[in-house]
């Protein structure tokens, strides 16, 4: 059963994201080529599981989901966990827990995808976030479309803008058809 295991997790590899608070005044690019871009997507439904840490609602996951619903996307069940193991991803679903050792202070949430080398599938996602940036709209709605494996769209106030405060909930390209 070693074997096996160790044959899965080689096929699997590691993608992150991170949502940055640039001081407003920063320098950012004006210009935009193109349209969003999602190189990995969910063949299933995932679940998503809250750690009890991250003071996140089900409630406030339900409302983040339902913004990607209307794009087409589904999801499978939500609940809180209140393990301390909680953090550790299952295949099939996205977890929602404290930033890990070394996130930045620049950061507000990031965003880690597993996904098969050879089919590209997305397996599992987590999602890293502290009790304060969570609070911050936005900032959920965000992580779960790196979670279904949407990158950084720098356009002014497009919900995949890589600085918060430039974002905003436009969904320009981000239909799922
Ligand atoms: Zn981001």
């Amino acid at each position: 059963m070693v074997w096996l295991l160790l044959v899965m997790l080689s096929c699997i590899t590691k993608h992150d994201f991170s949502y940055k608070l640039y001081p407003i005044d920063k320098k950012m690019e004006v210009f935009v080529i193109g349209q969003p871009q999602k190189n990995y997507s969910w063949t299933i439904e995932p679940n998503v599981r809250i750690c009890n840490s991250t003071e996140i609602s089900v409630f406030r996951v339900n409302q983040a989901l339902r913004y990607w619903e209307k794009l087409g996307y589904k999801f499978g069940s939500v609940y809180t966990d209140s393990s301390p193991l909680c953090m550790n991803a299952r295949f099939g679903e996205i977890v929602i827990t404290l930033p890990e050792a070394g996130f930045g202070s620049g950061q507000i949430a990031s965003t880690k995808i597993y996904t098969h080398v050879k089919t590209n599938d997305i397996v599992k996602a987590k999602i890293f976030m502290l009790p304060k940036n969570a609070r911050k709209e936005r900032v959920l709605e965000h992580e779960i479309g790196h979670a279904l494996g949407w990158r950084h769209y720098n356009q002014k106030f497009h919900m995949m803008h890589s600085n918060w405060f430039l974002g905003g909930y436009d969904s320009k390209g981000l239909s799922n058809n």
